[in-house]
């Protein structure tokens, strides 16, 4: 039994959702108590103490999608005769010559870099997206074994596509069926496994077919990007003359577990579609900015009653500036300076809690009694009152990744006053450097 108390509780439980003396009791890998620190104290009196010392207890983040093989993008700059000019040129000149070079060591030091980032930044639960021509086969055990070492909650997935021919592909399709059976064979609760995708512009009918064939009668679920960009929804038109989410509907990927990533060039048939079958949406307002495919209709969505969760797509691991970017950019775009804060927070702590429901057994992303213990302890201190009906503006003006001092998944310590306890962070990081330096060279040569 672990006690985390004498903290600021932001807890996103209904009834309390903000303690100002707060303490969590945890056993095992479950909150079994929440409520003021002297009373749990005089509960478990032999319980183990943990101080929050006035500083910010809350649940753990969720990242609703993120791509851990772009960790050996950073910094990386890949030579090319012209600048890019629109998203396919981005996925032609960056992204796809990265992909094709990853091997199994390049795909296991991702993963430490991306998953201790994560931790870092508070963030317990994600959900990846994966492609790695060269390692397919393995490839989402390799994650695996970085992710569960480090002690993280993850979703993952291995993109199905055509770019690399119908053997890759069929590789591909092996390796997300293996990995969901092997996750739900060993019943573990940290790491799950759903089908990738990689996006309706890269698939042939006959490769949706397939997949779709592959997963009759499995219920976990495809993380596909969708109409990211507006040649994906050209692409579309012109092979199918249907809409990007119109062709997934009748290939049968829709469905209440699937994600489908970004809806950019999306209109409200669309919503509809995506509503009805009860599909999940991600939105990435930083990607989208940074690839300048446009300002995906978020709230709009939201609106027509589809669950519309928040990631970042790895252009960062902090959900803390995924929230920001979220609040300004509907903001922007709308030029309404209502839009977007209620919407955002809602994505980021109660969408995506309801999203990681369809996969784990017990709640996740609220402090509550039977939930599971994945929680964070943030450096906070506020120049103004902080209550439950100013909580919000914390978080949002006040808060990011880096104020975060310690983070608990499945009532383990991953990260204790910042200090990595259950990996050596320094040993594997100059691992992830050597690895990552030796990448470049091959990538570039
Ligand atoms: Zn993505």
């Amino acid at each position: 039994m672990i006690l985390i108390g004498n903290g600021r509780a932001i807890t996103w439980n209904k009834d309390k959702p903000y303690l100002s003396d707060g303490c969590v009791a945890v056993e095992g890998s479950e909150i079994v108590g929440l409520g003021a620190t002297p009373a749990l104290k005089a509960q478990y009196p032999h319980a183990e103490f943990y101080d929050a010392r006035r500083r910010v207890i809350m649940p753990g983040l969720i990242n609703a999608h993120t791509h851990i093989y772009s960790s050996f993008a950073r910094g990386l700059f890949l030579p090319q005769s012209k600048p890019n000019r629109n998203f396919s040129e981005i996925l032609k000149n960056l992204w796809w010559r990265i992909d094709k070079v990853l091997d199994e060591n390049d795909n296991l030091y991702s993963a430490y870099a991306a998953g201790l980032e994560s931790v870092r930044c508070g963030v317990t639960t994600l959900f990846d997206h994966h492609a790695s021509q060269r390692h397919v086969t393995g490839s989402l055990p390799v994650m695996e074994q970085a992710l569960s070492g480090i002690g993280l909650r993850a979703c993952l997935c291995y993109e199905v596509s055509d770019r690399d021919g119908p053997e890759t592909a069929e590789r591909a399709i092996r390796e997300n069926l293996s990995f969901i059976i092997h996750t739900e064979m060993q019943d573990t609760s940290l790491i799950k496994g759903m089908f990738g995708l990689h996006a309706s512009f890269t698939l042939s009918p006959e490769t949706l077919e397939k997949c779709a064939a592959a997963m009759n009668g499995r219920r976990a679920g495809y993380h596909i990007h969708a109409a990211e960009s507006v040649e994906d929804l050209i692409d579309s038109m012109k092979k199918y003359n249907k809409r990007v989410i119109h062709r997934l509907y009748d290939a049968k990927i829709l469905g209440e577990k699937t994600l489908a990533i970004h809806n950019v060039h999306v209109n409200g048939e669309d919503f509809e579609l995506l509503a009805a079958t009860k599909t999940m949406a991600v939105h990435n307002p930083e990607s989208n900015m940074s690839n300048a495919v446009g300002c995906a209709p978020a709230l709009e969505m939201m609106r027509k009653g589809v669950l519309t969760g928040l990631g970042t797509d790895a252009y960062t691991q902090d959900m803390f500036e995924s929230l920001k970017a979220a609040n300004l950019i509907h903001k922007h775009v709308q030029a309404d300076p209502s839009a977007g804060f209620a919407e955002s927070m809602e994505m980021l702590f109660i969408n995506n809690a309801a999203i990681a429901a369809h996969f784990w057994e017990k709640p996740l992303g609220v402090l509550r009694e039977g939930a599971y213990a994945d929680l964070i302890v943030l450096d906070y201190n506020p120049p103004t009152p902080m209550n439950a009906a100013s909580l919000a503006g914390h978080i949002m003006f006040g808060m990011s990744g880096r104020a975060v001092a310690s983070t608990m998944v499945n009532g383990r310590w991953i990260m204790k006053e910042r200090v990595m306890q259950t990996v050596d962070e320094v040993a594997i990081m100059a691992r992830c450097r050597a690895q990552c330096a030796d990448f470049w060279k091959r990538v570039t040569a």
